[in-house]
């Protein structure tokens, strides 16, 4: 088993400078087939005509709207019609919100969850058998320091519950699917440079945010890209249900 014959799926990878789109670079280098699925059409093609490119791998970006089982259905038959088979999926579609619990209502509690867990349900649930029929395979969760330390860097309520909620459907998933191969961990980044919080995390609450990390700055997205393509490796089989921060040490336990 090589990763050169098979594909990473990584959601939200269209977002320039997130962490899914870095994800999607680093697998590629590894040598797998890479197909970006996300919202933004546009921008998940843009991000596989720059793996192709730069990795001289096929590359594919289909625009898939993860809370709808329709559109996920439909971007996995494209990927088993024209793909090699898929050995990891990478669940980083996520959206936040700093709604505090006081004020926050239902609709945004649903939309959290709904992109965050049924989010990565649906694709999953998809993705998995395949896997467990082929003997291999590789999820990886986009958790977040918040579902560890109860919030605290940006994300609210909502946001640390789904989080949270993901922690605990990985590893459960770990359990019942490693035998068959698979393995299910989950990355919980601490404050990466990115673009999910628009433009509210900015000046002095961010210093402050900075100045409780030891290592002394924000992350970078190669940070978490790194470790989430080491545990999609073929020879990291015996490392499951697990789940690793990458925060520079802001909350260590
Ligand atoms: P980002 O906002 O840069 O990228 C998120 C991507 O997800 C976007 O391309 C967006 O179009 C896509 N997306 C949103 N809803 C979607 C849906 N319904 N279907 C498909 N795609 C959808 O975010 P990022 O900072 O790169 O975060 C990536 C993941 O890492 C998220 O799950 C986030 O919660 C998690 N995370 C981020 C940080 C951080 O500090 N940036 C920290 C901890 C965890």
């Amino acid at each position: 088993m090589t990763v050169t014959d098979l594909t990473a799926v990584v959601t939200g990878a269209a977002s320039r400078r997130g962490i899914g789109r870095a994800t999607a670079q680093a697998l590629a280098a590894a040598g797998w087939t890479v197909a970006v699925l996300d919202l933004d059409e546009a921008g998940a093609k843009d991000t596989a005509d720059e793996i192709a490119d730069r990795h001289g791998v096929q590359a594919f970006g289909l625009a898939c709207d993860v809370t709808d089982e329709g559109s996920v259905a439909a971007a996995v038959d494209t990927l088993a019609a024209d793909a090699p088979a898929v050995g990891a999926l990478v669940n980083n579609a996520g959206i936040t919100s700093p709604t505090r619990f006081l004020d926050v209502d239902g609709g945004e509690w649903d939309r959290i969850f709904a992109v965050n867990v049924r989010g990565a349900y649906n694709i999953t649930r998809r993705l998995v058998p395949g896997m467990a029929e082929r003997g291999f395979g590789r999820v990886v969760f986009l958790s977040s320091v918040s579902a560890e330390r109860g919030g605290g860097v940006f994300g609210g309520v909502a946001y640390s519950a789904a989080k949270a909620a993901q922690l605990g459907f990985a590893r459960a998933l770990a359990r019942e699917v490693g035998p068959l191969g698979v393995t299910v961990n989950s990355v919980a980044p601490g404050l990466i440079d990115t673009d999910i919080t628009g433009d509210a995390l900015q000046g002095e609450r961010k210093e402050a945010l900075i100045a409780g990390i030891p290592v002394g700055r924000n992350g970078r997205v190669a940070d978490v890209a790194d470790l989430i393509t080491y545990l999609c490796r073929v020879e990291s089989g015996y490392i499951t249900g697990a789940t690793y921060d990458v925060n520079g040490g802001s909350h260590i336990h």
